[in-house]
């Protein structure tokens, strides 16, 4: 198709995320990408800074992913999973279960990270039920979190970030403390424990982004709050959610973001880098206790099982994709990228206009003091040959962990040239 009559019938026709219809600006037309890079239709070429939104850890077309996706084809795309299983699924579920904290057993696949979210906060409703306590039926959360965009989880994500005043009277009310300082603040931490100790009757569970909150303004916060929220949950009877869509496989320096703690929580969801940025997949992990708890009850299923659960084809490609990450040294090449960032960005350091230059594992962001100029940020850093996508007052990159030094150069350039016009 002629690209201008591509783009025509996208702005007449297509959706785009969080675009107004008919959109007000133009997208680029990808043809193809490898590696790193994303072709484009008009012969252009763009160094991913990325990862398609976390997911592409690998980049495009990598060898071993393509293979999986060929053979698995070659088999079944896909069945349903009510009486059925297979292969792919069952052998995905035992390499998470190995890969994530100890007591994390029992896996429950979805299609996106929103609906493990809404698997999760089920998990947590559901548990209590089964145990004759309906009234926990609330969520606490910190602010500046980002959980997904249906109903319940953005009903825990940031009441700002979230629009939480445009869906007034329809979100179900959650608890909401204040922001994570950076460092550890026991003063924090016994305000969440004096809200606990006040709601305990009616919190269900805790969810949190654990270390990073991504798309709620990209902020880090010290792993040892994870230790406190596992305290807190157990001393008040309620179940602990870390949501790892974004830190998980290794973004953050760590394979799973708890594992900086050292702390289990009682349900986990995964997705974005799960299938390697192939397909779409989600899971939910728990421990046997809420597995089990959710048995005893009056109703004793999860009762939740999306058409294309355990979908072969993503399921293949996952398990090519966590082979391929734990083949290698994912740690070291995350360091590797660490540094590159912390050096790359540092010039931004103290410019006119930024607030703060933060760097963790695979993720380097510049903070500005004011909201970005998405098109002009977005043509600097076209201009250096780079695909960013800022948004807020956030000028950030989270690459593939195949980028080499010289493209990691190049994207921290892009970032520096989008953060100077933004
Ligand atoms: C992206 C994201 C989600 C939502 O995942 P989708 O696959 O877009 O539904 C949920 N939580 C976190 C932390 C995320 O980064």
């Amino acid at each position: 198709m002629d690209p201008d009559e591509l783009i025509a019938l996208d702005r007449e026709h297509v959706w785009h995320p969080y675009a107004p219809m008919p959109a007000t600006q133009r997208p680029l037309v990808v043809s193809s990408a490898s590696g790193v890079r994303l072709r484009l239709a008009d012969g252009g070429e763009l160094v991913d800074g990325m990862s398609s939104w976390w997911a592409a850890i690998h980049g495009y077309a990598h060898p071993a992913l393509d293979a999986a996706v060929r053979e698995q084809v070659g088999r079944m795309s896909h069945v349903m999973f009510g009486g059925l299983t297979h292969e792919p699924a069952v052998r995905l579920a035992r390499t998470l279960v190995d890969i994530t904290p100890g007591p994390l057993r029992h896996v429950f696949f979805c299609d996106s990270g929103s609906v493990s979210v809404e698997v999760a906060i089920k998990m947590c409703l559901q548990y209590h039920r089964s145990l004759g306590r309906p009234a926990k039926r609330r969520m606490l959360t910190w602010r500046g979190g980002y959980h997904g965009d249906t109903f319940h989880p953005m009903s825990v994500t940031d009441p700002d970030g979230g629009m939480h005043s445009l869906w007034r009277g329809v979100l179900p009310e959650q608890l909401f403390v204040p922001m994570p300082p950076v460092e550890y603040d026991p003063a924090y931490v016994a305000e969440l424990d004096e809200t606990l100790r006040r709601h305990r009757d009616e919190v269900a569970g805790i969810i949190v982004e654990p270390v990073v909150q991504g798309a709620g303004g990209m902020r880090f916060h010290s792993p040892r709050y994870l230790n406190a929220l596992r305290e807190l949950a157990d001393e008040h009877d309620v179940l602990l959610v870390f949501d790892e869509i974004a830190t998980g496989f290794g973004r953050t320096g760590a394979l799973f973001a708890a594992d900086h703690a050292g702390v289990t929580p009682d349900v986990m969801c995964i997705g974005k880098a799960l299938t390697g940025g192939y397909l779409s997949m989600g899971a939910t992990l728990c421990v046997p206790r809420v597995a089990q708890g959710i048995s005893r009850g009056e109703t004793p299923v999860l009762a939740h099982g999306p058409t294309f659960m355990g979908n072969p084809l993503a399921a293949a490609v996952a398990n090519a994709s966590i082979e391929l990450l734990l083949s290698g040294d994912w740690a070291g090449t995350v360091t590797g990228i660490e540094a590159g960032l912390i050096h790359g960005l540092a010039p931004a350091r103290g410019r006119a206009g930024v607030l703060d230059v933060r760097v963790l594992g695979a993720i380097g962001v510049v903070q500005l003091d004011h909201d970005v100029d998405m098109a002009a940020a977005t043509k600097a850093a076209v201009e250096h040959g780079v695909w960013l996508r800022p948004f807020r007052d956030l000028v950030y990159t989270m690459p593939p962990y195949i980028t080499a030094d010289d493209d990691l150069e190049r994207i921290c350039a892009a970032v520096l040239a989008a953060a100077e016009v933004a």
